[in-house]
């Protein structure tokens, strides 16, 4: 708005500098004529012997001459208050552009805050805030996408359920951080074993969820998972505590143990509760004995 009326300004002043510059052109071509004539006039006075009609003539013009010259003399001043206001005014807009400027960049500046913080919400709208593992929403955008390319492209998919054993125990007889630190280790210790397509999630609480995508053998999966269900089992120390903890894993794949997000993530669930009911760490779904769903 603010540049707009800025912009009809500055057209305005533009056109009367032009007339200025124009009116200032006009005196010169004046004063130029002005200083011919009065050379033919002095050339005519400057001859002898002149015949006074021709004197008379010539002092006529003179004076003419002398009445142009004074007229262009006060043209010119006027010419010079007028560019004066002009240079005055050139100034005022030019601050006022400076200041649209200024508002600009402050806008700018707001708008790219304001999108730094969109995307921090968006991101912590997706992450589980003690891991910093992807959470359930995006645990379920991730498994709902890989299993719409999986049934495109013909591809196996796994979904892992694991849950800490005993979890409640650790917080009673070490205290909720201890406890928090065994989570930040099971995220960790677990996101080292799948690639940077596959997803290891927070579901909630002692429960994590691992998406294993472009799925070719079932032993690969059940493989992956004993080595996952081992390498957490593995002695944790934490501020001179050592203690070692166990967890179960549940294995629903893809196309074998279900064909919707909701089926495959149901079914790896009760494996895992399964597999905490046997001495068997690591379940999948139809050696469970339980009935396929769906
Ligand atoms: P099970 O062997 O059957 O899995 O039993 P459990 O004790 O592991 O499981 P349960 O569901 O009974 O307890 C899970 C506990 O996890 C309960 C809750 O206090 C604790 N918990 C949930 N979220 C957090 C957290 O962010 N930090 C900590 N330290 N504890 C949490
Ligand atoms: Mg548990």
């Amino acid at each position: 708005m603010k540049s707009k009326a800025i912009k009809k300004d500055k057209s305005n002043k533009k056109a009367s500098l032009g007339h200025v510059l124009k009116k200032n052109e006009k005196i010169k071509q004046t004063v130029k004529k002005a200083a011919s004539e009065l050379t033919s006039v002095n050339e005519v006075l400057k001859q002898e012997n002149i015949p006074a009609q021709i004197m008379k003539q010539a002092i006529t013009q003179n004076e003419d001459v002398e009445q142009k010259v004074a007229k262009a003399a006060d043209d010119l001043k006027l010419v010079n208050v007028k560019l004066a206001e002009e240079m005055a005014e050139r100034i005022v807009i030019e601050s006022e552009l400076a200041d649209t400027k200024t508002d600009l960049a402050e806008v700018r500046d707001d708008l790219s805050k304001a999108q730094v913080k969109t995307e921090e919400a968006q991101q912590s709208a997706l992450q589980d805030a003690l891991t910093g593992l992807p959470n359930r929403l995006s645990f379920e955008q991730g498994l709902g996408h890989g299993l719409s390319q999986a049934k495109r492209h013909g591809w196996g998919l796994a979904v892992l359920f694991i849950d800490i054993d005993k979890f409640k125990s650790i917080n009673d007889s070490y205290g909720h951080d201890l406890g928090d630190q065994v989570l930040l280790m099971v995220a960790n210790r677990l996101k080292s074993f799948v690639r940077d397509e596959d997803i290891v999630s927070r579901w909630g609480g002692d429960e994590f969820v691992c998406l294993l995508l472009e799925v070719k053998q079932e032993a690969d999966v059940t493989q992956l998972a004993e080595k996952m269900i081992n390498r957490v089992a593995e002695a944790f120390e934490f501020q001179g505590t050592v203690l070692s903890i166990r967890a179960s894993i549940g294995i629903a794949i893809y196309p074998a143990d279900g064909d919707t997000s909701e089926i495959l993530f149901k079914n790896a669930d009760i494996a895992m509760y399964k597999a905490k009911g046997t001495e068997q760490r690591v379940v999948l779904f139809r050696e469970s004995g339980e009935q396929k769903v769906g």
